[in-house]
């Protein structure tokens, strides 16, 4: 027999799942909102215009060798990440207080992170919003941290909960990490407002809490760059000291290619350079440097101004598209007589719509409709179109009626 013969079957992840699921059906008129990716009108993947432009000029450009990265991945891309969320004039970068490392798209910035902060960091718990992405508590507590949460989403106002996250963040222990959605909190769309950040801020500093922001979607919820980054700079206006963990993956469609950066916001250059030289050492026996292609095309195109500015249209157009399938689909449950308030479709930003449907009317949709989501009743409206909204808003009038 084989030496694994023992081995239980694993259970599929919970949102890669809803993939897999999805893909066995044999019904005409499935849909997939399950899936946190970017889908066009005609229900396509997109790559943007300008990703293909710099992909064209790298591969012209017969100087370009496939030689390992350093470490840190590519020094540009770094520089220009770093710019990109803390905005271009920070004094933190000025003052060479950020040390920037180039990771494994957002998942791997996050375990980079973690993981340096459980070899290095005094206190290891990590406290994350209740509920948040699925692979969080995973992530960190595979890095050696002890993940606690704290409350965020109220399911009553389909809102945040402010008072709970305020008391629990006040009763952590001080030094803990906080982990922090920069904008579009995911799976919830719900954010609190600059007023609440700015709370928010003032207890964290208060008790010497870290700020361990997660970043996957600058861009995508507001679609202006600036505006979604706000809360990251914020914190690092004061002086203070953070994380940030940035993707690539929706905001520039670059999913597959894993693409994302690491910063470190120090007090001093000094402590950066010593964070940066312990980086290498997490890094180096896991995987060793990043790959550079993806790392190549973002440079590209962040370090031309027409590029820039081609990317922050395309960005803008997403948004858009989510944005107006928000309301496409709460006038269409309008319409239909839907009873219940369902105005949180609208308020809520991002990707996903939480939509507070339970457990027995996800699988009654999934079942009847052939409308695939995550349990939690969370839907990607990226993965909506003009098209699929009056099948999925009749498969909701059913699931509540
Ligand atoms: N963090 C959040 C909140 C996410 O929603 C995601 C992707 O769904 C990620 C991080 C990481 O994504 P990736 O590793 O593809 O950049």
């Amino acid at each position: 027999g084989s030496v694994f013969s023992n081995l239980v079957q694993a259970p599929e992840d919970p949102i890669l799942g809803v993939t897999i699921a999805y893909n066995k059906d044999p019904s005409p008129v499935k849909l997939n909102l399950g899936v946190g990716a970017y889908r066009t009108e005609e229900g396509k993947p997109l790559v943007l215009n300008v990703v293909r432009q710099a992909e064209q000029q790298l591969v012209n450009d017969s100087s370009r060798v496939k030689e390992y990265l350093p470490i840190v991945g590519l020094a540009d891309f770094n520089k220009l990440s770093a710019k990109l969320i803390l905005g271009a004039d920070s004094p933190a970068i000025q003052e060479n207080r950020v040390t920037t490392v180039q990771c494994l798209s957002g998942t791997g910035s996050l375990r980079v992170g973690a993981e340096f902060l459980a070899r290095h960091y005094h206190e290891r718990t990590i406290y994350i919003p209740l509920p948040t992405w699925g692979n969080h508590p995973k992530v960190f507590t595979l890095a050696g941290l002890s993940v606690k949460s704290f409350r965020y989403y109220d399911p009553t106002t389909r809102g945040l909960n402010f008072q709970g996250l305020l008391e629990d963040l006040q009763s952590a222990p001080s030094g803990a990490i906080v982990l922090l959605h920069a904008c579009a909190h995911n799976p919830t769309g719900v954010d609190p407002t600059p007023q609440q950040w700015e709370q928010i801020r003032q207890l964290l500093r208060s008790k010497a809490l870290l700020p361990f922001f997660d970043s996957a979607y600058q861009g995508f919820a507001s679609g202006s760059l600036d505006t979604d980054a706000q809360s990251v700079r914020m914190f690092v206006a004061d002086g203070g000291e953070c994380l940030v963990a940035q993707s690539y993956a929706k905001n520039m469609g670059l999913y597959g290619e894993r693409v994302g950066a690491l910063s470190i916001v120090c007090r001093a250059a000094d402590v950066a350079s010593r964070v940066e030289s312990q980086l290498k050492l997490v890094i180096r026996p896991m995987y060793s440097n990043p790959p550079i292609h993806g790392a190549s095309i973002v440079a590209t195109i962040l370090k031309d101004r027409n590029m820039f500015q081609d990317w922050t249209l395309e960005l803008k157009a997403m948004a858009d598209r989510i944005i107006s399938m928000r309301q496409q689909l709460f006038d269409a449950l309008c319409a239909r007589g839907t009873p219940g308030d369902w105005s949180h479709i609208i308020r809520q930003i991002g990707m996903f719509t939480f939509t507070g449907l339970n457990l027995d009317q996800v699988a009654f949709m999934t079942k009847e409709y052939h409308i695939y989501m995550t349990s939690d009743g969370r839907i990607s409206m990226a993965g909506l179109s003009s098209r699929t909204v009056p099948h999925l808003a009749d498969a909701i009038h059913a699931a509540v009626t």
